[in-house]
């Protein structure tokens, strides 16, 4: 692509005089603008690009076009993947009659957006085996630290003060110990076994009446589904403790089991994960929170409340830990996981973690030759490689990365968990097909024929993309975010 539109900031396709739009009328003409204060009213017209129609069409669509998305090719990202995203949800939370509500309506006239927020309250319920859900949190971080503050309220409740400390696996997600922290614990870190699961006689010495509870992944950031998760709550709740899911990647579980069997007591899950709404960039998310019968009182106000004449409430209880959000979450999330699942209906949604599981082991199993699997067997939605076989060569995870950008697919996770040093976490999602399971396959090991026979190809890479390998830090240190800015900068 080389067109005089590509790679130029709209400033530079600016020409004096130049005019793309034609204005609404003026509503605010009939208004005496003298009336205006003074210190509110601008002395210089604004800097804005002077650009005909076409090019601005032109010009956005072009940037679009450099950006990698879902709907452009194949995004194998592990742990914080984006799934599933039906485009039907997308028209389902922008339904007029639901984005034009205003919080404070009153409650007789907001019904059918209530009752969208009870269902799918209860259906999360029904899906995890737990008794209760909010689903006022913002995000899985948020969801983490509200069910912390609900674990803290439930000790406080009986007067059990000396519960200060939160044991995590060292193969956890980076916000469940970020969480426990800004929630106030201390963190206990309990070892992984070889094998990738928790060492269970790492955990014993470990429990005692300072343990307020324990966060776990199952199946964990490696994929591996936790075996000894029955053992494990037993000794938890045999010292007092509660345990805590973080289920922000449910889909490997979906109909094959539920966290609240498990034993588990309070969890949240990523709506904008596993119930499909688009993640790039930071948002928007949601992260309900479900806790098991008896802790319920605990969960974060306003809650939606069904009441003897089948009419939706929003309630506020004086035990609850308070509220965690303006009104009742992000409800354009809510209304695309609550489509998803209609969508799906029970027979589909119990196929989404067989289908998981399948896509991750074929992928696994093709390429294990060519990339080191430090954790043999089965895995579940996901796994890591610990880099290329070959070491000899120098080519590490990040050129690996890097060189898939030249082929057109998103780079998997890297460098995370950080129990391997070159780890590659790759998880396909239950809904890709064969053949672009295939194509990804083809590509990862073409890369791994590069980087033994022409290393410095792979290190070189990207050679394709619009604009070449960055320093990540620097532009994440330094974003250069307006024009004046790089006016400055250059
Ligand atoms: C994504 C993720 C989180 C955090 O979710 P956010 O919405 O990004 O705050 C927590 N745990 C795991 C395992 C995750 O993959």
């Amino acid at each position: 692509m080389n067109n005089v539109y590509y790679g130029k900031l709209i400033f530079e396709l600016s020409k004096e005089g130049r005019r793309g739009y034609t204005l609404p009328k003026n509503e605010l003409a009939q208004y005496n603008i003298e009336d205006l204060p003074a210190h509110l009213m601008r002395e210089q017209a604004p800097a804005l690009p002077e650009v005909d129609e076409l090019t601005v069409v032109r010009h956005y669509t072009n940037m679009s076009n450099n950006n990698f998305g879902v709907d452009t090719g194949f995004y194998p990202l592990g742990s914080c993947t984006m799934k599933y995203n039906p485009k039907i949800n997308e028209e389902m939370s922008s339904l007029p009659a639901f984005t034009g509500l205003h919080p404070l309506q009153d409650v007789s006239t907001v019904q059918g957006a209530l009752e969208v927020y009870y269902n799918l309250q209860t259906s999360l319920a029904e899906i995890s085996g737990l008794s209760e859900f909010t689903l006022n949190p913002y995000a899985g971080a948020h969801g983490e630290l509200t069910g912390l503050m609900v674990m803290k309220s439930y000790h406080m409740s009986r007067n059990d003060d000396k519960r200060t400390k939160v044991i995590i696996p060292d193969s956890a997600h980076g916000t469940n110990p970020a969480s426990a922290a800004v929630c106030g614990f201390d963190i206990v870190v309990v070892k992984s076994r070889p094998d990738g699961t928790v060492d269970v006689e790492d955990l014993r010495p470990l429990l005692d009446d300072s343990i307020a509870g324990m966060m776990m992944t199952n199946p964990n950031t490696l994929g591996i589904f936790e075996h000894n998760i029955a053992e494990i709550a037993e000794l938890v709740h045999e010292a007092g403790g509660l345990m805590y899911y973080d289920g922000a990647n449910l889909n490997p579980m979906l109909g094959m089991c539920r966290p609240g069997d498990l034993g588990f007591d309070i969890m949240h899950i990523n709506l904008h994960k596993t119930f499909s709404t688009p993640h790039g960039g930071g948002g928007p998310g949601d992260g309900p929170v479900g806790v098991r019968e008896g802790l319920e009182q605990f969960l974060p106000c306003p809650r939606v409340v069904l009441d003897e004449n089948y009419e939706l409430k929003i309630e506020f209880n004086d035990e609850s830990l308070g509220s965690v959000s303006g009104f009742l979450g992000n409800f354009g999330v809510i209304m695309r996981a609550y489509s998803y699942i209609l969508t799906l209906g029970k027979e589909n949604l119990r196929m989404v973690g067989p289908l998981a599981t399948l896509n991750a082991n074929y992928v696994k199993e093709s390429l294990k030759d060519c990339y080191e699997l430090p954790i043999e067997g089965v895995c579940k939605h996901e796994f890591v490689f610990d880099g290329l076989k070959d070491k000899s060569t120098g080519v590490t995870t990040l050129d690996v990365a890097k060189r898939l950008l030249d082929y057109g697919y998103h780079a998997p996770t890297i460098y995370f968990p950080l129990l391997f040093h070159q780890a590659l976490m790759i998880e396909p999602t239950e809904n890709e097909s064969k053949e672009t399971l295939d194509g990804f396959i083809e590509v990862m090991r073409k890369i791994a024929t590069e980087a033994s026979e022409n290393p410095e190809l792979v290190k070189g890479a990207p050679h394709n993309t619009p604009v070449r390998r960055l320093d990540d830090t620097l532009a994440a240190l330094k974003p250069v975010v307006t024009y004046a800015e790089l006016a400055q900068a250059e």
